[in-house]
């Protein structure tokens, strides 16, 4: 680690005869340094600015230059009635050792990088001083290190670790449920990409199956109903739960009108009126993008922010939550695939706070009830195993797998799809996941026990992809599926008839 810089500090007035005590502090900090005899400076007072050019073993110029700005502002200010305005680098040259080297070129903004085997060298030819206080250097530093080892882990493609098998099931059919469905006019495709309408027949077996989630787990354990905004704020809660680092191109964004003042829509709208095309010119001026926000991604995210700076009385732990109100989007694109990838989803979504015991506990009282529901109830063919967790995922992070205890994590729930291919070699669907988070979204939203530590997690059931399970496996006849699914849904709505 090595690091050589040219910094400018600018004074409100002309100095006069500072040097000596300019040169004092420096020599000051300078006898703190872990490298004290390897820190190289050559000092010019002229005019209103003080120059250091510096050649030094830190690890970056920051620390040493927040507190010489400090220093230099209380002595100069107290003894000559001089402020310091502000400080700006020159030619700013930061060398350390990457872990790995990497496989392919990285880039980062702001500053050119350089790799040569394991050595880098970032270098920044001009920067201000509120880049350097916000630790703008120590996070690109970061950044190199996480985009190398993100080559290496996206190589190895995704974690996944079989934990459970169900008995094997014979499907009753070999379509793709969503196709037959069409033929049938249970749903429709919507009228913007990803998006369905759907009609009573599919409505009546999502529902069937909001109900069995609702009687075998989230009634018996006792899970407390909300209901979140489907609009989120990227201030507010996407940067702290990591996001829009992770998924910005797999979110829905929203833009707020400019105004509601009609007049200054008139001429959209009589535009409108004659051409009868929207005015897209007009209509870009009228709305907003700034501040950021969007369509529900999921519903934890809200869930945690409703709880932010909160101390929560421990007699209270865990609390027990859920959604079901608020629809799931995301901008799926290429992917998209009948009801198993849509744009705009159903999902439960269940959230609990508490103990890291208490976390461990319910995760596995849910485990079991799930298991009751898929073995006894849809009667399917499906497995858990343990995954890169979402939360990484989806925020980007460092991918670091807990292979030992299994407690921090995510267990994904795969069901076979007989449209697919055989059970040994057809890709299975992912149809809901549970985890548990540890302290990442409390410590997010800044959320506290009154003494210990406090942990999360959440199970998001993914109503359509349940659906396509159970479809896929058991057709569309009601008279062949299960006994016990069939009490919750008796026989089918008629639906509509269109001549
Ligand atoms: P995938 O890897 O299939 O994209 P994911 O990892 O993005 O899934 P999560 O963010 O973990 O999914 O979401 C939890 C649940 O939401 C999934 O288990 C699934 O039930 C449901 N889900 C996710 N994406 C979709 C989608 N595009 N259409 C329908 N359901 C979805
Ligand atoms: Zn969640
Ligand atoms: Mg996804």
């Amino acid at each position: 680690m090595a690091c050589e810089y040219e910094v400018e500090f600018k004074a409100t007035k002309t100095l006069e005869n500072v040097e000596k005590d300019v040169k004092e502090v420096v020599e000051e900090l300078k006898s703190k340094l872990l490298h004290p005899d390897d820190f190289n400076y050559t000092l010019k007072v002229s005019d209103d600015s003080i120059n250091l050019k510096v050649k030094s073993l830190e690890k970056t110029a920051t620390q040493f230059l927040l507190q010489l700005d400090k220093i230099l502002k209380e002595k100069l200010g107290k003894k000559y009635k001089v402020g310091i305005k502000d400080f700006s680098l020159k030619n700013y040259i930061i060398e350390f050792e990457v872990t790995q080297e990497p496989m392919k070129p990285v880039k980062i903004p702001f500053a050119d990088l350089k790799i040569e085997g394991k050595k880098a060298t970032l270098l920044y030819k001009k920067l201000d001083e509120t880049f350097v206080r916000r630790n703008g250097v120590e996070r690109s530093i970061k950044l190199v290190e996480e985009k190398i080892a993100k080559q290496f882990y996206e190589g190895k493609g995704e974690y996944h670790e079989i934990l459970y098998e169900s008995p094997k099931r014979e499907p009753l059919w070999k379509e793709d449920p969503t196709e037959e469905m069409l033929k049938r006019g249970w749903l429709v495709r919507g009228p913007t990409k990803g998006k369905w309408f759907l009609r009573p027949q599919i409505v009546s077996i999502l529902k069937a199956m909001e109900e069995i989630v609702m009687d075998e787990l989230v009634k018996p354990m006792g899970f407390q109903e909300v209901i979140g905004s489907n609009i989120i704020s990227g201030d507010e809660i996407w940067k702290k739960t990591g996001h829009l680092e992770g998924m910005p191109m797999e979110i829905y964004y929203v833009a707020e009108p400019v105004t509601r003042n009609p007049e200054e829509w008139e001429s959209f709208i009589d535009k409108l009126k004659i051409t009868k095309e929207i005015p897209y010119d007009e209509f870009m001026k009228l709305i907003q993008i700034k501040p950021l926000q969007g369509l529900t991604y999921a519903q934890c995210p809200i869930i945690y922010w409703s709880f932010k700076n909160r101390v929560i009385p421990n007699e209270d732990l865990p609390l027990k939550i859920f959604d079901r109100t608020q629809n799931s989007f995301r901008y799926e694109s290429g992917g998209r695939h009948g009801l198993e990838r849509m744009d705009e989803f159903h999902r439960i979504e269940i959230v609990y706070i508490g103990t890291p015991e208490q976390m461990i506990k319910i995760r596995d009282e849910i485990i079991e009830r799930y298991k009751h529901i898929f073995n006894n109830i849809l009667e399917i063919e499906w497995r858990t195993a343990w995954v890169t967790p979402f939360y990484m995922q989806q925020s980007g992070e460092e991918f670091k797998q807990d292979y030992g205890q299994k407690v921090k994590g995510t267990i994904d729930f795969e069901a076979w799809l007989p449209y697919r291919g055989s059970r040994e070699e057809s890709e299975w669907l992912e149809f809901q996941n549970i985890s548990i988070v540890g302290e990442k979204y409390t410590n997010a939203f800044n959320i506290k026990p009154q003494k210990g530590e406090l942990w999360s997690g959440c199970t998001g059931i993914g109503l359509e992809r349940w659906a396509v399970a159970f479809l896929a496996q058991k057709g569309l006849d009601p008279e062949k599926w299960p006994k016990n699914f069939r009490k919750y849904l008796k026989e089918l709505p008629r639906g509509f008839r269109f001549f």
